[in-house]
């Protein structure tokens, strides 16, 4: 590599707001094949909303939404913020939680007003022993949907869910296509259910979806993709996505996302705006071919 090349790609991307870390990440840049892409905060923007929330008739919406937001009130998950903030809107004042146990990946549970409160995926419900009855289709239609569908037992008993979304960011959907034109494959990773993550990866162009997959599990995720040295980058905002994008050929950070993510990538796209991902790639290409 020509330190001019560098200089040259490195100052186009400064300009775009895509920051190569070295001269490595730029030619690594030119021969990425793959690129995975994590869905929450980077394909959709990070800023969950509550837009349903369905109940049992044991007890009120507000009832219901005082027991969930006392455990969410306990968690830093981000659906968890959105949960808290729907039931603030709501008029309802959390009651307490104690004994708090937070899963990764898959929820929380504590003990609200004496009762035993789980909150989390069906994977969560199911490993607590709960029987998902009637909320079982409810979370069906809110997966196919695109919503994320977060599941509530109560001593035992499916008693709700809600059902919460998050808008794709504008431009992933046409990051996905230049990506394409650029003859790179997409894949999207996420810890979602799968129902909600194949709905999403549908309406982005993306046909290739890894999901339901464990915060300590993406690392290895990517590295089944590099299986027969393919050149893999994954792009992620998240403290769950740093092994991953460490593991990647390219590790690439939304500059949006927190400090962890951004420390271990090699690429940072300070405009946290994914059509910065193929623009990254043509960068490199573009310094490989003068280097030649
Ligand atoms: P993501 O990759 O979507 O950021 P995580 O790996 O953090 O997801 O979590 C995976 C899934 O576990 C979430 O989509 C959600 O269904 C569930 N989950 C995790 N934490 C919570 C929580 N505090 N409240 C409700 N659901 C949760
Ligand atoms: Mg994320």
């Amino acid at each position: 590599a020509t330190p001019t090349a560098i200089m040259v790609g490195t100052g186009l991307g400064a300009k775009r707001g895509v920051l190569f870390k070295n001269a490595m990440a730029l030619e690594t840049s030119a021969r990425i094949q793959v690129v995975v892409m994590d869905k929450t905060g980077t394909l959709t923007r990070g800023e969950p909303e509550v837009t349903d929330v369905v109940v049992d008739d044991t007890l009120t919406d507000e009832e219901f939404l005082r027991l969930v937001a006392a455990v969410e009130r306990e968690s830093e998950h981000p659906l968890a913020e959105a949960i808290v903030r729907h039931a603030g809107a709501s008029g309802v004042a959390p009651a307490r939680a104690g004994r708090f146990e937070n899963v990764p990946g898959h929820g929380a549970v504590a003990e609200v007003d004496g009762h035993k409160v789980v909150v989390g995926n069906r994977r969560l419900l199911e490993r607590e022993g709960v029987a998902l009855g009637a909320m079982a289709g409810r979370r069906q239609e809110l997966a196919e949907g695109g919503r994320t569908a977060v599941m509530v037992a109560v001593d035992g008993r499916a008693a709700g869910v809600l059902g919460v979304a998050d808008a794709a960011r504008e431009t992933s959907a046409a990051a996905v296509k230049a990506l394409h034109e650029l003859g790179v494959e997409v894949v999207m990773l996420t810890g979602d259910n799968t129902a909600t993550a194949e709905r999403i990866a549908g309406q982005l162009g993306i046909d290739t979806v890894i999901a339901e997959v464990l915060p300590r599990d993406k690392a290895s995720k990517v590295a089944e993709l590099q299986a027969g040295g393919r050149k893999v980058a994954m792009v992620g905002d998240g403290v769950n996505d740093a092994p991953a994008l460490a593991q990647a050929d390219l590790g690439i950070a939304i500059g949006a996302g927190t400090d962890v993510a951004i420390e271990t990538a090699d690429v940072v796209l300070m405009r946290s705006d994914p059509l910065d991902v193929p623009t990254a790639l043509r960068i490199g290409r573009g310094t490989l071919r003068k280097m030649r």
